[in-house]
């Protein structure tokens, strides 16, 4: 929410302040006024705010994009803050979508930001993206993960999905009924360490990838990696892709389901 000595501009125009604000960005062959003028109109869920969520909000806040939700249930603690970059030690205790709301409208007054203190369930999920362009999914576990991607395919909203663990991280994204979905990839929940190891430069890595992929998609921009997983290997720095298809008999997206939902 603005704060009322900041209405918020016209959003078919940038003002001034926005177009200095923007301007390196603005001179990117390909990314125009246009571009930023999507951004700004756009709205995005991010779910999760953790190590890969505090990349992902400040790349997005700090490029204009209009509306950000905040979707987190935790508070900071002292071991986040490794690789939780959102955060000072002063934020320990603090609801994480409201520590993250102050530094993200700190960074950029010009945007709307929704905290919303709730985990992600069946029940809330429709709700909460039903008004989002798409979703970012920043979490740390698969079993929320499965339901974030039921209900982006169940909604049709694009999500871009990222993951670390340790020195690995993954990015794909996800276009309902056109690339291959969450539970495509994977049809059952993997096994999980109860505290997932990470350095936080690779949550930090992972998390501007998945920024960049939600700029691009709300701008209209190159290709995505819909229907490609990257995987990044920190240990030696390489990156290589894995072509992904469909299942047709996938539970959340396949025909099948389709057929039977019509
Ligand atoms: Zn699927």
């Amino acid at each position: 929410m603005s704060s009322p000595s900041s209405p918020r501009s016209p959003e078919d125009e940038l003002t001034q302040s926005e177009a200095e604000r923007y301007d390196r960005q603005l001179r990117i062959a390909g990314f125009g006024r246009g571009s930023q003028l999507k951004l700004k109109r756009a709205k995005v869920a991010v779910v999760g705010a953790g190590g890969l969520g505090s990349a992902v909000l400040l790349y997005l806040a700090a490029a204009g994009v209009g509306r950000i939700k905040v979707v987190d249930d935790g508070v900071v603690e002292l071991s986040n803050l490794n690789r939780q970059i959102l955060y000072t030690t002063e934020d320990i205790g603090r609801p994480k979508p409201e520590a993250a709301s102050r530094r993200l409208r700190e960074l950029n007054p010009e945007i709307e930001i929704e905290p919303l203190q709730e985990k992600l369930t069946d029940e809330n999920a429709e709700d909460l993206l039903k008004d989002v362009d798409l979703a970012i999914d920043c979490l740390d576990n698969f079993e929320t993960r499965f339901i974030l991607n039921r209900a982006c395919v169940s909604n049709s909203k694009p999500l871009v999905h990222g993951a670390v663990y340790g020195l690995e991280g993954r990015l794909m994204t996800i276009i309902p009924r056109r690339s291959p979905c969450l539970a495509c990839l994977i049809p059952r929940k993997p096994k999980e360490a109860a505290v997932v190891p990470v350095l936080g430069s690779l949550a930090g890595l992972v998390g501007a990838l998945e920024a960049l992929e939600a700029v691009k998609l709300l701008a209209g921009l190159g290709s995505s990696t819909a229907g490609r997983l990257l995987v990044i290997d920190g240990y030696d720095l390489s990156f290589y892709w894995i072509d992904v298809r469909r299942d047709p008999s996938c539970p959340i997206c396949g025909e099948k389901w389709w057929i039977e939902e019509r």
